[in-house]
């Protein structure tokens, strides 16, 4: 067997060999990013090249055109996409996300994200993302919902509870699920509950899903945090992003862990209260104000400085690439812990390692999400459902066993959290693979 080829980095990683990435410095096309991760383990495992080829592929990519009248009575058409990577341990699963930068690469690399994420939490998911390129915080309400139910009709044929199924993503919600649900539900002649995860509690929704993801980050840092012998009681933590996750994450660590909450930015503004921001209060005044800009009990200061502010857990929880090696030198934290898809590129990944900060890598960090989607998943199918005690329950084992194997396989392979996740995810998908053979 020949073994993955280092030469092939070399070649652009991407679909389109031809586009040559133009972000900001410090910046990857996200494909690129995440076949570079993915091309580093195959090396460390001497994996063939045949392998990388079958890991690195996609089982299918599905692009849409989605026309939409808008409130003013013109026709403006969107691209939406449904992309599935792999499918060897069980039907896909993934979120949609509604965002301006949305594009094939990059849900592309989210879905690869997905396969890697279910293999490492143990569920029996495949990898899958999908999105739309458009600006939510633009659109009114009707647009939102006529946009949602044209892009779930667009990938009907594609989806389905045994075949793939979406769930929430960047900017989008409950109220966007329970659109999909009903728009799905229409075409088959039935209401089918578990076509998509994340839906409002009186549809077929789980108890605790909505804070999930950010539970599950709390889960690991805290677990990360007795390792570097950090007690978690009065710990700061500096979050980015005040979405689903990143407000939750504030919510729960001040309540359940009494950390202290010091930095918090989103989209218009960052605030640092080195006392402790009150995170219950900024909750309202971001829920009035869809934004935590004009919040009177912290001082204001710049995106950067928030990602440079000394803590103890520094969580992004906002997009992809927020720390490249133009700021990752000015990274003050203890452990990362990586509520966002992709926060980091592998060029700061190497200077956060050699800085001796522990990063605790998206694919297992944030997998508390797809874990209660899980959960949701198998209770709309059995029409039986779960208190909430039972579900975080479950989600602490999961994510406890997971961050476990994960530290374990890390220390043994003398390598970092994210290249020992990857590990993790690869061999197991590669394990599927070889016991599932080649058909016909
Ligand atoms: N969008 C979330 C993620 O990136 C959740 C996916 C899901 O629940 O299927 O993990």
């Amino acid at each position: 067997m020949t073994p993955v080829n280092s030469a092939i980095r070399s070649s652009r990683l991407t679909h389109d060999p031809g586009s040559g990435w133009q972000g900001p410095p410090g910046t990857f096309d996200l494909l690129e990013m995440a076949n570079l991760q993915l091309l580093e383990v195959c090396e460390r495992m001497n994996l063939s090249q045949d392998s990388f080829n079958m890991l690195r592929r996609f089982e299918r990519v599905f692009a849409v055109t989605i026309p939409i009248r808008m409130d003013n009575g013109h026709i403006e058409i969107f691209d939406g996409y449904r992309v599935l990577h792999n499918t060897l341990r069980g039907p896909g699963k993934g979120g949609i996300r509604y965002s301006p930068d949305v594009n094939v690469n990059e849900v592309s690399a989210l879905a690869m994200w997905m396969t890697w994420k279910c293999a490492v939490v143990d569920i029996p998911f495949g990898g899958a993302k999908g999105g739309v390129r458009c600006d939510p915080k633009k659109m009114s309400r009707n647009e939102i919902e006529q946009l949602t139910r044209r892009f779930t009709f667009e990938i009907s044929p594609v989806i389905g509870p045994t075949q793939d199924i979406p769930a929430p993503d960047m900017n989008t919600n409950e109220q966007v699920m329970a659109w999909m649900m009903d728009t799905y539900s229409m075409g088959a002649g039935r209401t089918v509950l578990g076509v998509v995860t994340g839906k409002p509690l009186t549809l077929g929704g789980s108890q605790g899903r909505r804070q999930a993801t950010a539970r599950g980050c709390l889960f690991v840092a805290a677990e990360a945090m007795e390792k570097l012998g950090i007690k978690t009681r009065g710990a700061s933590i500096v979050i980015q992003g005040f979405g689903n996750v990143g407000m939750h994450a504030a919510l729960l660590a001040a309540s359940e862990y009494g950390m202290k909450v010091i930095g918090i930015g989103d989209y218009r503004e960052s605030l640092y209260n080195a006392k402790g921001i009150d995170v219950e209060r900024l909750a309202v005044h971001a829920a009035e104000h869809g934004t935590i800009a004009g919040f009177a009990g912290a001082e204001i200061i710049t995106a950067d400085q928030l990602l440079a502010l000394e803590c103890d857990v520094l969580l992004p929880a906002a997009t992809a690439e927020q720390i490249t090696r133009m700021n990752a030198p000015a990274v003050r934290a203890k452990i990362v812990c990586e509520g966002a898809n992709g926060p980091t590129t592998p060029e700061a990944d190497k200077i956060l390692a050699d800085r001796g900060i522990l990063v605790l890598p998206d694919i297992l960090a944030n997998a508390g999400g797809v874990t209660v989607s899980y959960f949701e998943w198998v209770q709309d199918l059995q029409s039986f459902f779960w208190s909430e005690e039972h579900i975080n329950a479950q989600l602490k084992t999961i994510m406890t066993k997971a961050f476990r194997r994960v530290w374990d396989l890390a220390q043994k392979e003398k390598c970092d959290m994210r290249t020992a996740a990857m590990l993790l995810g690869v061999k197991t998908i590669a394990t599927a693979s070889e016991l599932r053979g080649l058909y016909p």
